[in-house]
């Protein structure tokens, strides 16, 4: 078995804090077999030795979004929940920048597709997580021929675990073929998302991002990048993206918890712009870079510091 080392020791797990060895489920477990449970992931960053976590309220509010859209009937407040990431982070230590799963999942041994009667609980693990791209190099993208998972099929407004074989695909092939990433095509045909973050394209100096009703996630990191562009200035359309505008526009970037900002260098071998960062995307970039560094005026409206005291 291929293990994690960046994964931490300590979870949270049926309702206490125990070491990662003790958090185990069942084989028959619906979540294992069937796929049910939903999560999100967030960033947490220390700077100057105090513990910082990125839109920690915007995270419990999709996830609790996520157990509503799929009817898994678990609720918990936003103050609970920020207790219980406070004690996971504080049995761990955690002494560089990390990443905090935090999940919904059923243990019941239960045969058969229906939520109905299925006791949800919460999960949390984390990890350490520096950059996941590259800094400063652009990504090579491709059109994957798997199109992204419809709305009418499977929610995309919460990160359901079952969707991610849509993701995995994509990504697996664009792997295979050389590429860094995989952007995804919805029914519609028009470029929705990538495997794992959003996407915003530069075009004619206007800077375009797919209205949310396509079949993408309401990435938060998206939601920032949005606030941030404004913040500077500069409208942000809420337009259709086709395939053929991707390979002529000037700048396009990726955003995503993992992501963070980053830019592409092209999509399909064809190079975008020069095939450096483009300036819009360095602004947006500089300015995010700014905010986790608690550099940018409002980098402690968008991160909240855990502190002993919120401890569970
Ligand atoms: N789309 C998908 C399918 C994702 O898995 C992610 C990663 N969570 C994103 C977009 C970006 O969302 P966020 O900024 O909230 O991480």
């Amino acid at each position: 078995m291929r293990k994690n080392t960046s994964i931490m020791d300590f979870c949270f797990f049926r309702d206490a804090i125990v070491s990662r060895e003790k958090a185990c489920i069942s084989v028959a477990s619906h979540s294992l077999q069937y796929a049910s449970m939903c999560f999100t992931g967030i960033r947490g960053y220390i700077r100057e030795g105090k513990r910082w976590i990125f839109r920690l309220k915007d995270h419990h509010e999709r996830l609790m979004n996520g157990s509503k859209i799929l009817g898994f009937g678990f609720y918990i407040p936003y103050k609970d929940f920020e207790e219980i990431i406070a004690s996971v982070v504080e049995a761990n230590s955690p002494k560089s920048d990390f990443y905090i799963r935090a999940f919904l999942f059923s243990e019941d041994e239960v045969l058969g597709v229906c939520y109905e009667n299925l006791k949800f609980n919460l999960g949390i693990y984390i990890m350490h997580l520096s950059d996941y791209y590259q800094r400063n190099k652009g990504l090579k993208l491709m059109v994957s021929s798997w199109e992204k998972i419809s709305d009418a099929a499977i929610p995309t407004k919460t990160k359901v675990v079952g969707s991610y074989v849509n993701s995995s695909l994509a990504t697996t092939d664009a792997r295979r073929s050389g590429y860094d990433e995989a952007l995804l095509m919805g029914n519609n045909h028009n470029i929705v998302e990538a495997s794992v973050a959003n996407l915003f394209i530069v075009y004619r100096g206007r800077v375009i991002t797919p209205p949310l009703g396509e079949d993408m996630l309401e990435g938060i990191t998206w939601m920032t990048v949005i606030e941030l562009l404004k913040e500077q200035g500069y409208t942000v359309h809420y337009e259709a993206i086709s395939r053929s505008m991707i390979y002529i526009c000037d700048e396009l970037f990726l955003t995503g918890t993992a992501a963070q900002v980053v830019f592409a260098e092209s999509v399909d071998g064809k190079m975008i712009g020069n095939g450096k960062e483009g300036p819009i995307t360095k602004i947006v970039r500089n300015q995010f870079q700014n905010l986790i560094e608690m550099k940018h005026s409002k980098s402690k409206e968008y991160l909240i510091e855990l502190t002993k005291k919120s401890s569970a």
